[in-house]
């Protein structure tokens, strides 16, 4: 978040629509964006330094006095400075009694202090009205007018008006308010700029097992058995062949991840009879992150079309078809046609890029730009409709693909299941509990409970509605 934009000056042309005068304490990087894009906007602004005369990179049209004289011509008060130095404002309890406090302050861990920044200042001056807010904006968002990234402004704070004072300000800045509640949430809003990509932790880390997992897995069945029984090097194969097995076994797998969170849950509310009872918090995680889980899956299924592209123009590829063409030859024979053959292997080639198709979809919808135009239930069909239809369809590439290769146990080295087996296994669970939860007298139950209908009183009695939680 913090920008050294010290070597910016700004151009700020006031608009012609005049608002209230607000005050900024700090003529730092945050404090002259925010000010200039405030002047640009029709506020006065007038900055509260602890050296008024010193600085020449303020904005033009702006105001510069010391903090006490500047605090006197606003209500509302922008700290634009570090936690660390707000203790000079103690010296200023007077002058800042009643006014509303605006606290745009981040730091540099999670959880650095006991008590958020917010709550830290409200402290200090216990008779002003904090409000925390702007903290997940950047100084070079607001100068450089590049705010779709950080539109969104949190605001909380304790007194209703005062927060309506601080939202009326960020719309008035072209940038959207979304209030928190009281100040005990400034914390997480103080924690949510420093957090490094959540959502994607666990989906990251699936992946990561998966691959390494899947990857020595198909070493060991394949080129280390060969060598070990046969005698024969083809270590070449780790660089595609292999790479070429894991990716679409991680992929199909993921994919039946991002759905089976879904199933779980429909059976969960089956079993209890009501949606007012909160999912464990495992599955609460696994659902949150089901978008994350999808775009990765996508990513690995990419990494197989594009290997699998390159197939023709590999070295092995084409020594193996001379050698298969030359020793016809020198036999004397022609290979027979096999119609089947050709059925199976076009059906899913055919249905692996059907399967594609509607994956890259899956994914586009997913996008914020897509989603937002899209209503509720459209985002629904693709991504619940089409998304079962893309696990058929990739299970079915599959299947096709396997066909009747697990009917011979020669194939099992050292009687381990073959690597595109374990690809199915949970894709398979998902489509068989899908297509039983879909089967009418069990549809209109779910349809049901999701409705409110709850099967007996005392799953009603149980419910944590009343505490005020609710299950999705
Ligand atoms: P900065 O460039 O270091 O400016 C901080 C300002 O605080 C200084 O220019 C100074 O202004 C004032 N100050 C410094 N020491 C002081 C002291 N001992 N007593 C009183 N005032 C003092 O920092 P910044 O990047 O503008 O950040 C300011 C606040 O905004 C921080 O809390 C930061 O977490 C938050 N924030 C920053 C960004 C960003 O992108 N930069 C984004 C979101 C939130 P004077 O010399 O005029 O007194």
């Amino acid at each position: 978040m913090e920008t050294n934009m010290s070597n910016m000056i700004p151009l700020c042309a006031g608009s012609s629509e005049k608002h209230d005068t607000v005050c900024i304490f700090g003529t730092g990087d945050f404090g002259r964006s925010l000010g200039c894009k405030m002047l640009q906007c029709g506020y006065s602004v007038v900055f509260g330094s602890r050296n008024p005369g010193a600085s020449s990179l303020l904005p033009k049209g702006a105001e510069v006095l010391g903090h006490k004289e500047a605090a006197k011509r606003a209500s509302i008060v922008i700290l634009a400075i570090h936690r660390d130095h707000y203790e000079f404002l103690t010296e200023l309890t007077d002058v800042l009694d009643g006014k509303v406090l605006v606290d745009v302050s981040n730091n540099l861990k999670i959880n650095q202090y006991p008590e958020s920044n917010a709550q830290y200042l409200a402290q200090l001056i216990p008779r002003a009205k904090v409000v925390k807010a702007f903290n997940t904006v950047s100084a070079w968002a607001l100068q450089s007018g590049t705010l779709d990234a950080s539109r969104q402004v949190f605001v909380c704070g304790d007194d209703q008006k005062s927060k309506q004072m601080v939202m009326d300000i960020v719309r008035t800045l072209g940038l959207t308010p979304l209030d928190q509640g009281s100040l005990l949430v400034a914390k997480e809003v103080e924690n949510y700029p420093l957090q490094l990509f959540p959502m994607w932790r666990l989906p990251i880390y699936i992946a990561t097992c998966l691959t390494v997992f899947v990857f020595l897995y198909c070493l060991l069945t394949d080129v280390i058995y060969t060598y070990v029984l046969e005698g024969r090097d083809i270590s070449f194969r780790t660089a595609i062949s292999i790479p070429n097995k894991v990716f679409p076994i991680v992929s199909l797998t993921m994919l039946g991840l991002v759905y089976l969170p879904g199933i779980i849950a429909s059976i969960l509310q089956l079993y209890r009879g009501t949606k007012y009872s909160r999912f464990p918090n495992w599955l609460d995680q696994w659902m949150l992150c089901r978008k994350q889980l999808g775009l990765v899956a996508l990513a690995f299924a990419f990494l197989h079309v594009l290997y699998t592209l390159v197939i023709p123009i590999r070295y092995y590829v084409k020594w193996r078809s001379n050698y298969y063409v030359i020793n016809q030859i020198k036999k004397n024979e022609t290979s027979v046609f096999e119609t089947k053959a050709a059925w199976r292997t076009d059906s899913y080639i055919a249905l692996g890029m059907l399967g594609f198709l509607f994956y890259v979809i899956l994914g586009i919808t997913s996008l914020p730009s897509v989603s937002n135009v899209v209503n509720w239930r459209e985002f629904r069909f693709v991504q619940s409709k089409l998304g079962y239809l893309t696990l058929l369809l990739c299970t079915g590439h599959t299947l096709i693909f396997g066909w009747d290769k697990f009917l011979y146990t020669s194939r099992y080295r050292w009687y381990l299941p073959l690597p595109y087996m374990l690809s199915l296994v949970i894709p398979c669970i998902v489509l068989v509990i899908k297509f039983v939860l879909m089967t009418p007298c069990v549809d209109k139950t779910i349809t049901k409970i999701r409705q409110g209908w709850e099967r007996s009183p005392k799953s009603a009695e149980q419910s944590t509605y009343k505490n005020g939680s609710i299950a999705v």
